[in-house]
């Protein structure tokens, strides 16, 4: 799985070459939040080491497997007192939920757990099984008072949806404020871009081929993120049918939305990373409707039948690849 991962991060792979002049470019590689960390910047390596604790740190609090983060204490205790960060991100989290109707829902987590996601042990529960765990879920039982959160009984959440990109946005800060004018934050695949690229171009995000292992076409942005939620992620294959890790609150099943990947292209790495999850739930009518109605994202869809989706803002700077699958793209207009 986790050589899976890696696979997915070197597809999205941006480049940061040359800061010029007296300025050092560096590059640091770690492991953490299941996934290959990449940071570039135009700065010295210890600067990005620092900045790759940070990862570590955070990790430390939202994981649901080690022992005492956050996470864990809330979904083992029922209740519990959480540090500011994690307040904000699960705040984060059901702000996101309650603007896609619930396809974003970080209850989901006992779900997972039983089609084995969470330990690799994969296997299809049955329809009983999956009707008793959907009682155990949905957001809005979820409660957060100031710092202190709370869950029914049998109730758990996992951040899995939204951390990586949340922890961009706070790595991204943090490389701001210690004065690095550039750089990329790369969670395996969750893409951060900031600061003007030395040379003065764009910066070249690639979106992965879901149906091949190059890439269906790169970006050309400003400063930005680029995050993409798929089908090949975390999958397992039974009697002939391809089951990943995305869930559909609504029917406790892996969402059989017709899409293999979305794509959100946003300021912020959190919105890219929820909405990703969320959209490909939606599945792409209603993924379209509710970007008509917002103007904080663009998106691109690659669906099962091999249509390219682009919306319309963002379509000026996707160019398709010529290589690997051949897709009909199609642009989304307002
Ligand atoms: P990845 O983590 O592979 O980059 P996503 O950002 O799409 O992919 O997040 C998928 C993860 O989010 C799952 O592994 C699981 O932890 C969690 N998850 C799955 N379905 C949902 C959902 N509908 N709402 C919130 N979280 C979900
Ligand atoms: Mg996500």
């Amino acid at each position: 799985m986790k050589l899976h991962r890696l696979a997915a991060a070197a597809a999205a792979a941006v480049m940061l070459t040359g800061c010029g002049g007296e300025q050092q470019t560096s590059q640091y590689t770690m492991f953490a939040m299941d996934t290959c960390v990449t940071l570039s910047g135009c700065c010295d390596r210890q600067t990005l080491e620092n900045a790759g604790k940070e990862i570590t740190r955070l990790e430390k609090l939202w994981s649901v497997n080690i022992k005492g983060s956050d996470i864990y204490r809330l979904d083992h205790e029922g209740s519990a007192k959480l540090s500011d960060e994690t307040a904000e991100l699960l705040r984060y989290s059901l702000s996101i939920s309650e603007r896609t109707d619930g396809a974003l829902d970080p209850t989901v987590f006992p779900l997972l757990k039983e089609w084995g996601f969470t330990t690799d042990e994969h296997h299809v529960p049955d329809s009983e099984r999956i009707s008793e765990l959907l009682k155990n879920t949905g957001w809005q039982r979820l409660k957060l008072d100031g710092n202190r959160a709370s869950l029914p009984e049998g109730m758990a959440v996992d951040t899995g949806a939204v951390a990586k990109g949340y922890a961009a946005d706070i790595i991204a800060e943090k490389l701001r404020a210690d004065g690095v004018s550039a750089g990329i934050i790369d969670l395996g695949g969750n893409v951060l871009t900031f600061g003007e690229k030395p040379d003065g171009s764009s910066w070249k995000i690639s979106v992965r081929d879901p149906f091949g292992k190059g890439t269906a076409g790169t970006l050309s942005l400003g400063e930005c993120s680029v995050v993409t939620s798929g089908s090949y992620e975390r999958c397992f294959e039974q009697d002939g049918i391809r089951y990943h890790h995305i869930i559909d609150p609504a029917t406790g099943r892996p969402a059989d939305s017709g899409l293999e990947s979305v794509t959100v292209i946003a300021d912020e790495s959190r919105l890219c990373d929820a909405l990703s999850t969320a959209l490909f739930v939606m599945g792409e009518d209603k993924a379209f409707d509710f970007w008509r109605e917002s103007r904080d994202f663009e998106m691109i869809m690659i669906t099962s039948d091999k249509r390219l989706l682009i919306s319309e803002g963002i379509a000026d700077k996707f160019e398709q690849s010529r290589k690997g699958t051949s897709y009909t793209a199609e642009v989304i207009s307002r």
